[in-house]
């Protein structure tokens, strides 16, 4: 379904993205491990579409989307510094793109509601950004990404601004939007816990390669190596 074949990224000498080969199956929601500076964010920025592939290929649905702008790709990326606009409500920030695309107002209102109601948004659609808590904040942002229905997700540490008990929360609701609109996803974080709950697989990166991919179990059971035993926190 989105079929990652020999993908590289060179900036400059550095090759920081070393052929990475991948299938991701339609509705999986696969998360991305490894230390600061594998890869992570890059791989993401890659299938989004927001670097230059330098070499293989990409191709959604048998589709090759190699060298497609990001627009023309069916995907909707989530950041960590999600920047709502300041000055218009919870409403206006989750509608604005389709707006943008002339969507017809009723069926605006219609996946606004919809995404408001599966994000425990519901009460707060006339609030402006500096009104809200930084979870919902960024349950905000999520909005954005749904009401557009694409058919992949691209996460990059979503909730890594958020303190403990809203990371929790909001891990949650993530969990129940996979489950409802049940969209591919693609999750990068390094909190433990979130790959192990949230993944149906983890992918785990070190230096631009995978090291190993497989089930939360799978890995935690049979790490391939000390280093993704130590990435996944199995007992030594
Ligand atoms: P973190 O967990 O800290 O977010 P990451 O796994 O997301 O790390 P990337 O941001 O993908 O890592 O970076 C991978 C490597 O590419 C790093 O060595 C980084 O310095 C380098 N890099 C990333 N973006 C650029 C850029 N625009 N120009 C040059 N080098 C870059
Ligand atoms: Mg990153």
């Amino acid at each position: 379904y989105l079929q990652l074949s020999g993908v590289e990224k060179l900036f400059g000498e550095h090759r920081v993205i070393k052929g990475i080969d991948l299938a991701i199956k339609q509705g999986e929601f696969v998360v991305f491990v490894g230390p600061s500076g594998c890869g992570k964010s890059t791989l993401l920025r890659l299938i989004a579409g927001l670097e230059t592939i330098d070499g293989g290929s990409l191709q959604l649905d048998g589709r090759d989307i190699t060298h497609q702008p990001s627009s023309k790709r069916d995907l909707a990326m989530v950041f960590q510094s999600y920047a709502l606009y300041p000055h218009m409500s919870v409403f206006e920030n989750m509608s604005f793109a389709l707006k943008l695309a002339n969507v017809d107002p009723a069926i605006i209102k219609d996946k606004v509601d919809r995404a408001a109601r599966i994000l425990n948004l519901t009460n707060y659609l006339q609030r402006t950004p500096k009104e809200l808590s930084g979870g919902q904040r960024q349950r905000v942002a999520i909005g954005r990404a749904i009401v557009r229905a694409p058919k992949v997700f691209l996460f990059d540490e979503p909730l890594s601004n958020l303190d403990a008990a809203l990371r929790g929360q909001t891990r949650i609701e993530i969990a129940k939007l996979h489950r409802d609109l049940g969209a591919t996803t693609i999750y990068v974080t390094h909190d433990q816990v979130e790959a192990m709950t949230l993944a149906d697989r983890v992918v785990v990166l070190r230096d631009g390669n995978i090291e190993q991919v497989g089930t939360p179990l799978e890995l935690y059971d049979r790490p391939a190596n000390q280093f993704v035993a130590q990435f996944i926190g199995t007992p030594q």
